[in-house]
């Protein structure tokens, strides 16, 4: 196949070019009318559109299971959602239970999204246990393609880690040459705050954020950038909320260079703390209900300076953290206060298009910078090098045709009930109009196709 006429939207900037596939592959990238097509062979006109790789987002939590009865958006709906905005490949997070070994917990996600996911998917390991025996079996992981893991300095008496088990951990993941992502904030601060509230009776959405405070990210984004120095550990700060965890992030990768270990520190935002604020806890309950998520919306001049910071590579990926509860789940839920309410909004259907029409269109993101941001650095930074996130010969042809002149309002993704949407009324500039994965239409001209390949799982190595 050859696509042909389209602007190619690369890292390095924009470039008319035609795109050869052969197979599951790009074959080759050359000027504009210059491959002559073999017989029989399809060519697609994408003149006057834009030539994307395909998205990768490397943060999503797809068919979670939170408590007996309760799981986020499922595999399925979420990849259709995933397919039709953009997005090829997602990385989520196998998280086990109590008592459940890490190739466990793994094994059970793999076979959630066997046979459910419609785009390719790498998988990241939570650790909340930090016995001898759960820290053996890292080595394991990352051979199977799991050089990824995740632990949490928040959520008191679930998954929050002491700073010593932390240490422990980020010693298992370098010895065994993976790389940690930590959530930073507080347990303890955000356990007390929750206690007062509570106890005064204050239980209703609205006051999610006080029981989430800046001071509690800002703590806890310090403390495991200098964990990560000190046990020479490769850090991803997940979902940086606040201007003050980037200037944190900057001052560490300072140190560092100041002669301390050489090491990846990433830093991570994701779509929501830029472009939904804490307004919309003071906006009702069915908007505080949606905007409900750990970091929590923080007030409009964070996401400004995220931005800025995105835009000058300071922060290094774009991601969703992708976990979208029906607001009929959450609504239920808040009867019992707001800490029984399922954290997490949706985005991964939205971040392509939203995070062109609110940041490129309007002048804030090159259109270099954004596509780097939201598939070619989360892929190398995450493994796929090679493979995901340029268009490239040699790497999968997951490729996405955008119409960026296309206007309209924002229409919620996939076949799922997606009331809680944050950006429901969003007008929109720019549109998935025609996605391919590994060289197979699935998307044609912005609906899903009936025939899908289906995801692989992508086995991931750190370089
Ligand atoms: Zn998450």
């Amino acid at each position: 196949m050859i696509i042909r006429g389209g602007l190619l939207i690369t890292a390095a900037g924009p470039v008319p070019a035609d795109l050869q596939v052969a197979g599951t592959v790009i074959a080759a990238v050359t000027p504009p009318g210059a491959a002559a097509p073999s017989p029989g062979e399809e060519v697609f006109s994408a003149a006057g559109r834009w030539i994307l790789p395909g998205g990768v987002d490397v943060h999503t939590h797809f068919g979670m299971p939170l408590r007996p009865g309760v799981a986020s958006l499922g595999w399925r709906e979420s990849s259709e959602a995933a397919l039709l905005g953009g997005t090829t490949t997602i990385i989520d997070f196998a998280n086990p239970e109590p008592g459940e070994s890490l190739a466990q917990a793994v094994d059970r996600w793999l076979a959630m999204a066997g046979g459910a996911c419609l785009c390719d998917f790498g998988l990241h390991c939570t650790v909340s246990d930090t016995a001898p025996e759960r820290l053996a079996e890292i080595p394991a992981l990352v051979a199977r393609g799991i050089p990824t893991f995740k632990g949490f300095l928040a959520y008191k008496g679930r998954l929050m880690l002491t700073e010593s088990q932390m240490g422990l951990l980020m010693t298992g993941v370098k010895a065994a040459g993976g790389m940690l992502l930590v959530h930073a904030e507080d347990g303890e601060m955000n356990a007390a705050a929750e206690q007062v509230l509570l106890a005064t009776g204050r239980t209703t959405p609205n006051w999610h954020p006080t029981a989430h405070p800046p001071e509690s990210e800002q703590q806890a984004v310090a403390r495991c950038l200098a964990l990560a120095l000190e046990h020479g550990c490769p850090l991803t700060v997940v979902h940086l909320s606040l201007e003050d965890s980037l200037a944190a992030l900057e001052a560490a990768r300072q140190r560092r260079r100041d002669g301390g270990p050489d090491l990846p520190l990433i830093g991570e935002v994701c779509l929501h703390h830029l472009l939904a604020d804490d307004g919309l806890y003071r906006s009702g309950h069915e908007s505080a209900l949606s905007a409900l998520c750990s970091p929590p919306l923080r007030p409009p001049r964070h996401g400004r300076g995220l931005v800025q910071g995105l835009a000058a590579g300071r922060i290094d990926t774009l991601s969703t953290d992708h976990c979208e509860f029906p607001l009929a789940v959450k609504a239920a839920a808040a009867a019992g206060g707001f800490p029984r309410v399922p954290n997490g909004c949706g985005g991964v259907g939205e971040r392509i298009t939203l995070s062109y029409s609110e940041l490129v269109r309007k002048g804030h993101l090159g259109p270099d910078r954004w596509i780097e941001a939201v598939a070619a650095k989360p892929a190398e930074i995450m493994g796929l090098s090679g493979r995901k996130g340029r268009l490239q010969p040699g790497y999968d042809a997951d490729i996405v045709c955008f119409d960026p002149r296309a206007e309209g309002l924002w229409q919620p993704l996939g076949s799922s009930d997606r009331a809680g949407n944050l950006y429901k009324d969003l007008p929109v500039t720019g549109q998935v109009t025609d996605v391919w994965l590994r060289g197979r239409r699935v998307v044609d001209r912005g609906r899903l196709c009936g025939d899908q390949p289906g995801g692989e799982f992508l086995p991931r190595l750190l370089s």
